[in-house]
């Protein structure tokens, strides 16, 4: 079961149906591939960086995702997606994090409620209490 959910996510995105949430089972590894990948493209020149400045570029990205996510094409919203997602992984490799060991406070479901879906009331502005 768990090995064919990590197939299904392994081909990517794409393969599933419009919609469709992507499929997730803990202790799932797509995360350490990102990290790897982007330590092997940008690693030296993410050395030479430092992590402030790392910080300023994934800041500006999630800026340029908001506006995407607000008023940009599908297209936009994949490119600025992968770019948020690149210098998160590139932050957390300078920070000798892995994104997956972080994410797997998830692996129980909601952190604050255990619950899956969470069952937590929502705190979003203007949301009914
Ligand atoms: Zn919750």
């Amino acid at each position: 079961m768990r090995m064919s959910l990590i197939i299904t996510l392994s081909r990517g995105v794409g393969a599933r149906a419009a919609g469709a949430p992507p499929s997730y089972a803990p202790g799932m590894t797509d995360l350490d591939a990102v990290q790897a990948r982007m330590a092997a493209v940008y690693g030296e020149r993410d050395a030479a960086r430092g992590v402030p400045a790392t910080v300023a570029w994934l800041a500006e990205e999630v800026g340029e995702l908001a506006k995407a996510a607000r008023k940009g094409t599908r297209a936009e919203r994949l490119h600025e997606l992968g770019d948020v997602l690149a210098w998160l992984a590139s932050l957390a490799n300078q920070l000798d994090c892995s994104l997956a060991e972080a994410f797997a406070r998830y692996d129980d479901g909601c952190p604050r409620c255990a619950a899956t879906p969470c069952a937590c009331p929502d705190r979003t502005p203007g949301a009914d209490p």
